[in-house]
């Protein structure tokens, strides 16, 4: 049944041209006065109103503006347990470290799978009324192969981009002895695991992994069947946008910490993303990446949550291009574009983040009647529909 959406006062298609025949992502592109048809799960055709064809059923977007579904391309959703107190003690003074996970790491072991489904089920739940359509999720509390081996299953019922992070931090019981950890999962936890999986990530950062650990754990992945990512530059300068431009990844996370010849890596790559994260920043109360030098290097920028329950912890995507705007100096048509468009880029996804003739039809309604208002009116819940494969979810 095919179902025509009109009356739309500005569809955000990030498709080139009249979106005739789109196969993947463009630049960001908006149609004023505009209607959509999705039949069969795509988007059979997108246009002025007054030109639409007919449909099965229609629904009148009554001025309100459609957006491609948000694209969250980093997430560490299988946990359990929560850190609310560590982060009051941060905002009361003390810094953040990589230590904290150790803490997550110890709750997830402990906790039954039941529990674990539950908690991926409510944060998945939330992402979807927030217009997240299409996102991440990573391992990396469980740290022994088998609780790694049950993160990454658990993760692909609810997403098809699931990412092994068993390097994520050394667990305690390989405490001073990095290169066995790393043995592991380059080995065993790696074997068991990238069935499960279609992503590779590893933490590149003081007191987590160094440059020479993180390209073993890539490479061991690439030979295992997983594309490479790249936790980056988040707490400081570091090797991790080298590593990750070398390595041909799809996207290098955080880049908070960069220097021009990171910059210049990632504007030469011609594939490698630089996905910003800026409510983690936003939750360790830290210096934001500067958005401005990537894009005028340019540079493919996404933005994404990092949804985690130490460093930040928000499913929200309209949260995060608020944040974009406001903080990193990105227009309300770049946050929009990088939290859609550059999202599918991240995760290599030629069929979501844009609204083209042939994409899957994942979109939103707001209760606006434009893009702009995601960060003009921040904390206000503005999502009004959500559609996911052609089908009404919110
Ligand atoms: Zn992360």
């Amino acid at each position: 049944m095919s179902v025509l959406i009109t009356n739309i006062s500005e569809l955000v298609t990030n498709a080139p041209g009249e979106a005739d025949s789109v196969a993947s992502p463009g630049p960001f592109e908006a149609i004023a006065d505009a209607a959509i048809v999705l039949d069969g799960g795509l988007v059979a055709w997108a246009g002025l109103a007054a030109e639409a064809p007919a449909a099965d059923e229609v629904v009148d977007a009554a001025g309100r503006a459609v957006l491609p579904g948000f694209v969250d391309s980093h997430a560490h959703l299988v946990f359990a347990g929560e850190r609310g107190a560590e982060f009051a003690a941060r905002m009361a003074g003390l810094p953040y470290g990589a230590g904290g996970i150790r803490s997550t790491v110890a709750a997830t072991r402990a906790a039954s799978d039941d529990v674990l489904r539950a908690n991926l089920a409510r944060l998945a739940g939330e992402m979807l009324a927030q217009g997240t359509t299409t996102f991440e999720c990573k391992s990396g509390y469980g740290l022994t192969v088998a609780d790694e081996a049950r993160a990454v299953a658990l993760a692909g019922e609810v997403t098809p981009e699931v990412t092994y992070l068993g390097a994520h931090v050394v667990p305690p019981e390989f405490d001073g002895r990095t290169a066995a950890y790393i043995d592991l999962v380059c080995g065993e936890m790696l074997a068991a695991c990238a069935p499960s999986a279609k992503w590779v990530d590893v933490f590149c950062e003081d007191g987590a992994f160094g440059a020479d650990e993180a390209r073993a754990v890539l490479a061991a992945g690439e030979a295992a069947g997983l594309q490479p990512r790249i936790h980056a530059n988040q707490l400081g300068p570091g090797p991790g946008v080298q590593v990750a431009v070398e390595a041909g990844a799809a996207a290098a996370d955080h880049c908070t910490f960069l220097s021009d010849a990171d910059v210049e890596a990632l504007a030469a790559s011609g594939g490698t993303v630089a996905t910003l994260l800026p409510g983690v920043e936003f939750s360790t109360r830290s210096p934001y990446p500067d958005a401005r030098r990537l894009l005028s290097a340019g540079v493919t920028v996404a933005i994404a949550t990092d949804c985690n329950p130490g460093s930040c912890f928000t499913s929200s995507m309209p949260l995060c291009v608020a944040l974009a705007v406001r903080e990193m100096r990105m227009t309300t048509a770049e946050a929009v574009w990088a939290a859609t468009a550059g999202g599918a880029r991240a995760l290599r996804r030629t069929d979501v983040g844009h609204l083209g003739v042939g994409a899957q039809a994942d979109l939103i309604m707001l209760d606006a009647p434009s893009h702009a208002y995601l960060a003009y009116r921040p904390g206000v819940p503005l999502i009004a529909g959500v559609w996911r494969s052609g089908g009404r979810i919110v």
